[in-house]
C-alpha cells in the first residue's frame, strides 16, 4: 500500500534573496545593502517576500524607481496586507521603494543626477544607479515570470490612471486588460528602463502610471490596488473577492497641448474627460490683462495628463490627450 507522503514533503522549497531564506507559506523580510551614505549609515533596499505554500507564478511589485513618485508605496502596501502567504499560490516579490536614495531627498533621482530607470541593466561597478539597477535585475527581477512597476506622473504634471504597455504583444495587452485600468497606452520600451530590461529576459510587465508626484491620490491608489488584485487572481495566485474590471479604452496615438505663451494657467478640463479637436483646455493669462490666450487640443480623444501648478512658460506642456481606438 502506498504510503501518503507527509505534508511537508509536497510544499515547495524556500526562495533565497539575497542570501535569506524565505520557507513556504511564510511572509519574510529581506533588507538588501546597497551603499553607504556620506554619514557612514547603511541604505538598504527593502523587500517583503511572500512566498506562498503552493506552486504558482512569481511576480514583482515595484514602486518609487522615481523616488518622488509615491502612490505605487500605498498601493503596494495595500495589496500586500490582503496576502495570505499560507493561501497563495506563487510568490509576491514587493518593493515599494526601489530609489531608497531619491525619496530620502524627495527627488526623482539618485544624487549623482542620475535617472534609476535610464540605467538598466545597470552593472556591477557602474555608477550607484546602475549598481542598484544591477541589484534590483539580478535580485529581485530574475526571480519572476511577471512584474508590475508603478509610477506618477513627473515635473508637475499628474496623470490619469493608465498602463503603459505594447499592445502588439499579446500575452502583455491580455494582463493589461485584466488590470483594467481607464486606459491602456501603446508605448515601446525605453531603452535602459526596468520594463525594457525585463521584457528582454522574457518578463510580462506591466507599467503603471497614476496621480502626480509627492503625493497620494486616493482614486490612483485604489485603481492600482484593485486592478493588481485583479492581476493576481487572473494568475490563479489568490482566490479572493476583487472588484470587477470597468471598460477600458486603448490609445497608440498621443499628444501634449503646449502653451503658446508664458502665463498663470488655469485648467478647463480635467483627467478623463473627453475632448473634441479644438476643444479649450486651459487658459493662460497675465495678472492685469484681460487677454487669454486659449489652449486647445490639438486632436479628438481623452485628457490623460495635466499640468498641475499654475505658473507656465512659452512652449510648456499643458495636457496630454489621447486618441482612443474604436
Ligand atoms: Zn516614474
Amino acid at each position: 500500500m502506498a504510503r501518503k507522503t507527509p505534508k511537508s514533503k509536497i510544499e515547495r522549497d524556500p526562495i533565497e534573496i539575497a542570501g535569506t531564506k524565505v520557507l513556504a507559506g511564510r511572509e519574510g523580510r529581506v533588507d538588501i545593502p546597497v551603499a553607504r551614505l556620506p554619514t557612514g549609515t547603511w541604505l538598504t533596499l527593502p523587500v517583503s517576500v511572500i512566498h506562498g505554500r503552493r506552486d504558482g507564478p512569481t511576480i514583482w511589485l515595484s514602486g518609487t524607481l522615481h523616488g518622488d513618485e509615491l502612490n505605487g508605496i500605498a498601493i503596494i502596501r495595500e495589496v500586500v496586507r490582503r496576502l495570505d502567504a499560507k493561501e497563495l499560490c506563487g510568490t509576491v516579490l514587493a518593493v515599494p521603494i526601489v530609489n531608497v536614495f531619491g525619496l530620502v531627498i524627495g527627488s526623482r533621482y539618485l544624487p549623482d543626477r542620475r535617472d534609476l530607470n535610464r540605467s538598466f541593466p545597470g552593472s556591477k561597478r557602474g555608477s550607484l544607479a546602475s549598481r542598484l539597477a544591477y541589484l534590483f535585475v539580478n535580485e529581485i527581477v530574475r526571480h519572476c515570470n511577471y512584474g508590475i512597476d508603478f509610477h506618477t506622473g513627473s515635473g508637475g504634471r499628474a496623470n490619469l490612471p493608465q498602463l503603459r504597455c505594447e499592445l502588439d504583444d499579446n500575452p502583455t495587452r491580455e494582463l493589461a486588460e485584466v488590470f483594467a485600468p481607464p486606459i491602456i497606452l501603446n508605448s515601446k520600451h525605453r531603452s535602459g528602463s526596468l520594463r525594457d530590461t525585463a521584457v528582454g529576459l522574457g518578463i510580462t510587465t506591466l507599467l503603471f502610471e497614476a496621480g502626480a508626484a509627492h503625493h497620494f491620490d486616493r482614486k490612483s491608489i485604489r485603481t492600482g490596488v484593485e486592478g493588481t488584485r485583479r492581476v493576481l487572481k487572473h494568475l490563479q495566485m489568490i482566490d479572493q473577492d476583487v472588484v470587477p474590471a470597468t471598460p477600458t479604452c486603448l490609445s497608440r496615438q498621443s499628444t501634449w497641448a503646449r502653451s503658446r505663451r508664458g502665463g498663470l494657467c488655469q485648467m478647463s478640463v480635467e483627467l478623463g474627460d473627453r475632448v473634441q479637436e479644438g476643444q479649450e483646455l486651459a487658459v493662460v493669462f497675465e495678472s492685469l490683462s484681460a487677454k487669454d490666450s486659449i489652449v486647445r487640443s490639438p486632436i479628438e480623444g481623452m485628457v490623460i495628463g495635466q499640468l498641475d501648478h499654475a505658473m507656465v512658460n512659452l512652449g510648456e506642456a499643458i495636457a496630454h490627450v489621447a486618441s482612443i481606438e474604436g
